[in-house]
């Protein structure tokens, strides 16, 4: 089995580990026997399976990465990065070339989304931002209400700045919160204030239509009675969309070498499950369920970007380390930009060659397409229908050479996938365990 990328999102996506109590009943999900299976009724629509042929626009979310932070946070494992300088006259020009560039190769779309993330792309001159927003509308066709999301660091917003995004046509920003105690942005390494990240959230009310932040839980000694007050006092400050993200100690950081010598601990598994249930119990009660395992909005506020790599539709990954799947010519492409952001600012300059910037670009098999779409989709509440699982897998064996239906039986009796006839879909104490999930069901 082909390991599948990742998003090119880079936010911090972990699985939680706990094993707290589970739900649901015995259930039977049957996979269909058919690659042409007609789509069943569905409250949340998903977007149209890519059919490349020319035909008709697919739709298309778009991904820019920055690299660039002010400082390198001891948990971070993101393609971000320091620099004294950075050009960015130089930098506007490479990302231009690379829309023009990656339009050239997808041909005529839909444009449903732009998302800047890094790195802190609020430190990107807003003219900047501009200029990109009005590429993407002239490569592809950019919808009039398209979501326009900007990452945001406290430590880098002001005033001028979130004016200048505003009228450069972001419409969402996400701002990295992460706590509203000081003591824990000092652990953490945040180079702001509780009091910067509430001017920040004051800011984002005043000049964008929508806003979301992030937060970091399971932090060493954290109790979920703690963090229950934490969380309660943060939704006064939240819109309609907040994104929780367990604290994970990932190799290469400065965390990760505390904790190989012993001098960082984390909660174990079952108080980290506490934590994700009280998580779970509190955002529910706010009226923001998840609608991902670390994503929380009111109904109707979900990220339409985000939705659309968990929807497994199309993206385009444009910046150094960026991600994509791109429907070309009737086959599904994986891409993946250059990772280093000098390299990659000297390839994607280079005129002409639409692949100068990647690393890589390899064609998704159909039975890759179905165990990337079932890792995405059972990472959200909504799960993936089936109909769509069949129509990735190209063949009437194309599902069950993947996944294995008895583990998916077994499964959905233990309450861990829900009991349901058109959709794969994991319950909320799956989706605690979705990596064990997916070790069971994923052949
Ligand atoms: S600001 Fe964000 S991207 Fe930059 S180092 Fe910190 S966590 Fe990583």
């Amino acid at each position: 089995m082909t390991a599948p990328l990742p998003p090119p999102q880079q936010q911090r996506i972990p699985l939680p580990l706990g094993e707290g109590s589970g739900e649901g009943s015995a259930a039977t999900v049957t996979l269909p026997e058919s690659g042409a299976t007609a789509m069943s009724a569905d409250p949340s629509p998903q977007p149209p399976p890519p059919k490349g042929g020319g035909d008709c626009p697919v739709s298309l979310a778009v991904y820019i990465h920055w690299p660039f932070c002010l400082s390198k946070c001891p948990y971070c494992d993101f393609n971000s990065h320091v620099r004294d300088s950075v050009d960015t006259a130089a930098w506007q020009a490479a990302y231009l070339n690379r829309i023009r560039a990656t339009a050239a190769r997808t041909g005529s779309r839909r444009a449903t989304s732009l998302y800047f993330g890094g790195g802190t792309p609020s430190l990107m001159p807003p003219e900047t931002a501009g200029a990109i927003v009005d590429a993407v509308a002239a490569a592809w066709s950019l919808e009039r209400d398209a979501e326009i999301t900007l990452e945001a660091n406290p430590a880098a917003v002001d005033r001028e700045r979130f004016a200048g995004f505003a009228a450069a046509g972001v419409n969402r920003v996400s701002i990295g919160v992460q706590s509203l105690d000081d003591r824990a942005l000092r652990f953490l390494g945040r180079n702001h204030s509780a009091a910067d990240a509430r001017q920040a959230l004051r800011l984002a009310r005043r000049y964008f239509d929508r806003y979301s932040f992030d937060l970091i839980y399971a932090l060493p000694e954290q109790t979920a009675a703690n963090w229950r007050r934490q969380l309660r006092g943060a939704l006064a400050e939240a819109g309609d969309h907040v994104s929780l993200y367990q604290l994970t100690v990932e190799p290469g950081t400065a965390f990760h070498a505390l904790w190989t010598r012993g001098d960082l601990a984390t909660p174990g598994e079952d108080a980290a499950g506490g934590l994700y249930e009280a998580t779970q119990d509190t955002m529910d009660a706010a009226g923001l369920p998840a609608y991902e395992i670390s994503n929380h909005a009111r109904p109707g506020a979900e990220s339409r970007h985000n939705l659309t790599y968990w929807r497994y539709g199309d993206y385009a990954g444009i910046g150094p380390g960026a991600h994509g799947r791109l429907t070309v010519g009737g086959m599904r492409h994986a891409t993946r930009q250059h990772r280093a952001p000098e390299v990659w600012l000297e390839r994607a300059s280079r005129p002409g060659d639409p692949l100068a910037a990647e690393q890589g670009s390899t064609v998704v098999s159909d039975a890759e397409a179905v165990i990337e779409a079932v890792m995405m989709g059972l990472r959200t509440a909504e799960g993936v229908p089936l109909a769509r699982l069949a129509a990735l897998g190209g063949a009437p064996e194309g599902i069950g050479a993947v996944l294995d239906r008895g583990a998916i039986a077994r499964l959905a009796a233990a309450g861990l996938l829900a009991d349901d006839p058109d959709r794969l879909r994991a319950t909320a104490a799956g989706r605690q365990r979705l990596n064990a999930v997916l070790a069971e069901i994923l052949r």
